[in-house]
């Protein structure tokens, strides 16, 4: 029995069938601690624009970023670009006079106003991956259209980027889940937004802890559609919202259809352990039962 439960808590993710899921990290800077994961799905980069009048230079960038590729050890990496605003707010970024700030000028949307800033960016990531050896792979927050993905897709492209993705977070990229997966190579669920802009409820308020609840029918039928147009575009379909380290919603999810969960590093082998306790088909039962 010693050896049985470790076994649970290490190795590729997969459901006790041997259905693969990829089970990834959320960080927010570099690794201190070794963690058994098969790459990172979400490198948020906000930390390196916190506290600043104005953005780091792109030499600061590249070498921040290749610190933090090193501490991965080779793994791939999903490195989200700059979401900047709403619970996200830097002074050179954002304005002050948004009366909604949830729904203004942040993440993506920022670029149409300081277009420098996310090339800038682009450039330093893949400077740093190319110095490192390190595979790659950027997305883009709070996209909302088909017509986004594209323009980001090919400014990405434009920088040498082959991997390309955007973060379904918005109800409105979720309804036309096919269209945006036609303009790039995956997508990865926040469903921390996407809770948010699906319910009208900030995601910062716990007094709205109930609508928020990844467990809510309305997002799960979002995030099954998402997963469907994944499967007829042939293309990867991943959470990085809080819901992906909930081990007793994973199985769900999988069942779902999503190929795989980014979460924080404690969550990891919970996740791990919990869909090796489950077939495919158990799961997809789970789905049908959940939404
Ligand atoms: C999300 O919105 O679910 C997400 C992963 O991004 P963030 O929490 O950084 O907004
Ligand atoms: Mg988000």
């Amino acid at each position: 029995a010693a050896v049985a439960v470790p076994a649970l808590h290490h190795g590729p993710g997969s459901t006790s069938d041997g259905h693969p899921v990829r089970l990834l990290l959320n960080v927010g800077g570099p690794l201190d601690d070794v963690v058994d994961a098969e790459g990172v799905g979400l490198f948020r980069t906000e930390f390196l624009f916190l506290d600043r009048t104005e953005a780091p230079s792109r030499e600061e960038q590249r070498r921040v970023y290749g610190e933090v590729f090193a501490s991965f050890g080779g793994r791939p990496v999903v490195v989200r670009t700059l979401d900047a605003g709403a619970d996200k707010p830097l002074p050179f970024a954002n304005s002050d006079d948004e009366p909604n700030p949830a729904l203004g000028v942040r993440g993506y949307r920022v670029a149409r106003r300081r277009p420098e800033l996310l090339a800038d960016q682009l450039a330093a990531i893949a400077d740093a991956a190319a110095s490192h050896g390190t595979d790659v792979r950027v997305m883009a927050p709070m996209i909302a259209t088909a017509a986004e993905a594209r323009e980001f897709a090919d400014l990405a492209r434009s920088f040498g980027f082959s991997q390309v993705g955007v973060m379904i977070e918005i109800p409105a990229a979720a309804l036309r889940a096919d269209e945006v997966l036609a303009e790039v190579d995956f997508v990865s669920i926040g469903t921390n937004d996407l809770a948010q802009y699906t319910f009208a409820a900030d995601r910062v308020l716990g007094d709205l802890g109930a609508l928020l609840d990844p467990w809510q029918p309305a997002l799960l039928d979002l995030i099954a559609l998402v997963a469907e147009a994944g499967r007829r575009a042939g293309k990867p379909v991943g959470v990085c919202g809080e819901a992906a380290g909930d081990p007793a919603l994973a199985p769900v999810l999988v069942g779902l259809g999503v190929t795989s969960l980014s979460m924080s590093a404690p969550a990891l082998p919970h996740v791990r352990a919990a869909l090796r306790e489950h077939t495919l088909a158990e799961c997809t039962a789970l789905a049908r039962r959940a939404h």
